[in-house]
This record gives C-alpha cells, sequence and structure tokens, in this order.
C-alpha cells in the first residue's frame, strides 16, 4: 500500500470510529447470530493477488461488525467493562504506526522509561507503598502467574525453576477468587489439590481466621504455605478481602501475599474507596488493570511489586544476542515476566492520564459509583427484586424474586436474563453466589449515564412482570 493510500484510509477509519461512538446506542450490544455464521462468509483461501482496502473496509462493516458484541455500547453491564477512550486510541495508533518491540530498554529507550514513570505515576494515584516497582503485562492472570512463580521461586531459594519442586507447597485464595488463580497454580507446578478455597462470609470476603486454620493445617501435614492470593473486588461480586488481617497471617507464617484488585483497582483512585488497601504494606505483589475500568485500551494490566528482584531473579535470562552495555543502569521489562517481545503499552496510559486528568478519571469512576447504587435502591424498594450481595463499589448482584419456591428461582431469573438481553439494549451477566443463580449488573462504560442505567432497571421491571404472568 501506497502512503497516499493509507493516509486516506487512515483518514476514513478515525472518521469511522468518531461516528461509531456517535452511534453505539444504535447497535444491538450483542449480535443475534448463529455460530458458524461468520465463518461461512470468509472464503477458506487467502487470496493470492492483492484486494483493494476499499473492498476491505466494505467487507469488515459487513462481515465483520453485525458479528461484533460491542463493549463500548452504553447498555453494557456484561461481565466488567473493557472501556476505551479517544486518547487512549489515539495512541494505539502512534504505537501501532512506530511498530516497536520493546523488551530491553535499548531496543526503544523511551518505552522503557516511560513504562517506569507512569508506572511510577499509576502506584502514587492508587496509593501504593513508595518501594514498589511496577511493569505492563497483557493480563491479570499473566500478572498472578508471574506472581506464583515469584512465590514460588522465593519460598524455594530460587531453586524450583531449575529442580522443580521437591516438597508439595500450597496457595491460597477464597472460594470466590477468580479462575485465573487456579489456572496459575494448575499451571505452575503446585500439582492437583493444592489450592485451598478459603471460605467467605455474608458478603463474599475470605474470613481470615479460616485461612489461618487452613495454613496451620497444612503445616501440620508437612506441606509449605507459599502464596496468598487476596481479591479486592471479586468477579462476582466486588467483595473485598480484608486485607490487615490476612496480610499479619502471611507475615507471621512468611507467606508471599499477592493482591488481585484487576477491576476495583482503578476505585482505589478515589480517597473515599482507599480503606480497602489498608494492611497495603504486608503485600508483595499488587495487580490491576487500566484495561478494565481506566479508560486504556486492551491490553495493559499493571503490576506492582514490593522486591524487584525476586521477580528479576524468577524470570531473567542473559542470552549473547539480548546483552548490552548499559544492562546495569537500566531496566529490561523482558527480565519482569514472561514475554519477551512486549507492545509499547505505556504510551496508551500516558494519553490518557495526561488527557483526563487524574481527576477526570476519579469523576467517571464516582459516576459509576453513583449509578451503581441508584440501581441498588430501585432494586431495594421493589417488592419483586432482591439484593443478593453488598454494593462498594459499580457491580450490583440482585436477582426476582416473587416468592416463588427456592428451586424455581434460578429458571425464572435465567429466562428474565435472556428475555433481557434479547432487546439488545443491554447486556447483563449472571453468576451464581452460596449457590444461587444471580444477575450482575456493572457499570463501568464510559457511555453509560444515568438514562441508561434507568432504561435497563425499566426493561428488566416490564420482562419480570412476564415471567410472573407466565407462571
Ligand atoms: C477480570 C479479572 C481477572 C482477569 O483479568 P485478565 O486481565 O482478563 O486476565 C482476574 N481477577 C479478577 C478479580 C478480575 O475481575
Amino acid at each position: 500500500m501506497d502512503n497516499k493510500t493509507f493516509r486516506k484510509f487512515g483518514h476514513e477509519f478515525i472518521d469511522w470510529a468518531a461516528e461509531y461512538f456517535e452511534h453505539l446506542r444504535d447497535y444491538p450490544v450483542c449480535p443475534s447470530i448463529q455460530p458458524g455464521r461468520i465463518l461461512q462468509q470468509l472464503p477458506e483461501n487467502p487470496p493470492e493477488e492483492h484486494e483493494d482496502m476499499g473492498k476491505i473496509f466494505h467487507d469488515f462493516k459487513e462481515i465483520i461488525l453485525p458479528g461484533m458484541t460491542h463493549w463500548q455500547h452504553p447498555g453494557w453491564f456484561g461481565y466488567f467493562p473493557a472501556n476505551n477512550s479517544p486518547p487512549s486510541i489515539l495512541a494505539e495508533i502512534l504505537t501501532a504506526g512506530m511498530g516497536a518491540q520493546c523488551m530491553v530498554w535499548q531496543t526503544s529507550p523511551a518505552a522503557a522509561e516511560l513504562e517506569e514513570r507512569v508506572l511510577g505515576w499509576l502506584r502514587q494515584m492508587i496509593g501504593l507503598p513508595e518501594g514498589m516497582a511496577g511493569v505492563i503485562q497483557d493480563s491479570a492472570s499473566t500478572a498472578t502467574l508471574c506472581a506464583l512463580l515469584s512465590a514460588r521461586e522465593k519460598a524455594t531459594g530460587y531453586s524450583s525453576n531449575l529442580e522443580g519442586i521437591k516438597t508439595p507447597l500450597t496457595v491460597y485464595a477464597s472460594e470466590e477468587t477468580h479462575s485465573g488463580i487456579e489456572k496459575g497454580v494448575k499451571i505452575a507446578g503446585f500439582g492437583k489439590n493444592f489450592l485451598r478455597k478459603i471460605e467467605t462470609d455474608d458478603s463474599f470476603a475470605m474470613v481470615p481466621e479460616k485461612l489461618e486454620e487452613a495454613v496451620v493445617r497444612d503445616k501440620e501435614k508437612g506441606l509449605k504455605a507459599v502464596c496468598v492470593v487476596a481479591t479486592l473486588g471479586t468477579t462476582s461480586s466486588t467483595a473485598v478481602d480484608p486485607l490487615r488481617p490476612i496480610g499479619e497471617i502471611c507475615s507471621r507464617y512468611g507467606i508471599w501475599l499477592h493482591v488481585d484488585a484487576a477491576f476495583a483497582g482503578t476505585a482505589a483512585l478515589l480517597p473515599e474507596k482507599r480503606d480497602m488497601l489498608d494492611g497495603i504494606e504486608y503485600v508483595d505483589s499488587f495487580v490491576f488493570n487500566p484495561h478494565k475500568w481506566m479508560l486504556t485500551n486492551f491490553d495493559c494490566s499493571a503490576y506492582f511489586v514490593k522486591d524487584e528482584g525476586a521477580l528479576i531473579r524468577t524470570f531473567e535470562i542473559h542470552p549473547e544476542y539480548l546483552k548490552t552495555s548499559v544492562d546495569k543502569q537500566v531496566k529490561n521489562y523482558r527480565d519482569w515476566g514472561i514475554q519477551l517481545g512486549r507492545r509499547f503499552r505505556a504510551l496508551k496510559l500516558w494519553f490518557v492520564i495526561r488527557s483526563y486528568g487524574v481527576e477526570g478519571i476519579r469523576s467517571m469512576v464516582r459516576e459509576h459509583i453513583r449509578l451503581a447504587k441508584l440501581f441498588e435502591k430501585w432494586v431495594i424498594d421493589h417488592e419483586v427484586f432482591e439484593l443478593m450481595a453488598p454494593v462498594p463499589l459499580s457491580l450490583v448482584c440482585f436477582r426476582f424474586n416473587d416468592g416463588r419456591k427456592e428451586e424455581d428461582l434460578d429458571q425464572a431469573n435465567k429466562r428474565l436474563l435472556i428475555s433481557v438481553n434479547k432487546t439488545g439494549e443491554v447486556f447483563l451477566t449472571h453468576t451464581t453466589l452460596k449457590g444461587k443463580y444471580v444477575l450482575r449488573l456493572a457499570v463501568g462504560s464510559r457511555t453509560t449515564r444515568e438514562e441508561h442505567v434507568r432504561k435497563a432497571w425499566e426493561l428488566i421491571v416490564s420482562r419480570a412482570k412476564g415471567i410472573q404472568s407466565d407462571s
């Protein structure tokens, strides 16, 4: 492609994206298509000859777009948000334009130094201790795997990477922990059955006394407790594990404390939500995702560690072809995680933080929390709805309950969810809490306003009437 065509389509695509933002609400949040429908429209063999960008763009609009789920839609209330923003997108264009590999300082000095600086900003923004150093990972799952591996290495005197695990090592997390922790334990070589799921209380937060009991029990059996993963903002209900008592236990038994705050970490921008970090001085590693609730395009996961030496010792490699004369003076982020090649992800974070200002991001987060609180009140005040978990942040867990038998409620709520999502105007997801089927409304899309939350509530109430009259 010549530069002239590149320029022409570049302008056109930005216009397309700007119009997409303006018309997002006109799309159904989720496409209603049969599995395989997109695949059918795509030729089995790649083109041998050049195809026109005009034609490719046309096919994007005709084939791909109708099969997309619109995560930036104002009616997006599913899972957790993955919000993007104009400054983040603009930075991604520059990143793609330069196409740099940011594996060591020398392969892009500015990328390495900007990453160091911006992660320092983030650390201050959410109130992490001064000594913690940060690095961008692709996802919280990867960051947590890094934490598990570092914890394993430290607990075995840095021998487990090379020699394997000689005696069984255990990991602890609440029964509400994210599936990524299970995956991490599974692939980090801890072996089957060495993840302890600790009981939660009525608010779905880990019970520290149960944690200590489990640690002591394992110790008596000759097992070694290596890592506790505390969650700030669980995926099902944004429950917050109590960091201070958990940290005291970790410090008493010499256990690595990792914090998974993938979604909720952003809320620590707000002074009024900082209390969830009480006990942070005990924490060895901490991850949160600016790619969820902080206006930064996927992927951008911020991983902070107290002892960067432990992280580097776990991951460093020194092949001849990657040695440089400045290795002693600089940060080579290839040694801070699993990837060698790394995208320049600090740029979008820098653009977002500067473009919105910390206060601008705070005000979005505050507004989302206000909207969730509003929805919570509507649920509480309505006779056929029931709140199913506390609402510390911007996620509301609730269900329809018209007094029918408990065993019939799950089915009724499943039908309600399908019926509401079928409208295409909003999208909610579900979970189970203590065995009960629960609907989740997660506010966090950049484009969501009060009117959209109201609309969601009206739809839910009106569809629930249908369910009531059917039975
Ligand atoms: C979303 C989420 C994850 C997984 O995040 P990825 O970046 O997709 O790996 C992990 N833990 C919690 C609590 C989450 O909400």
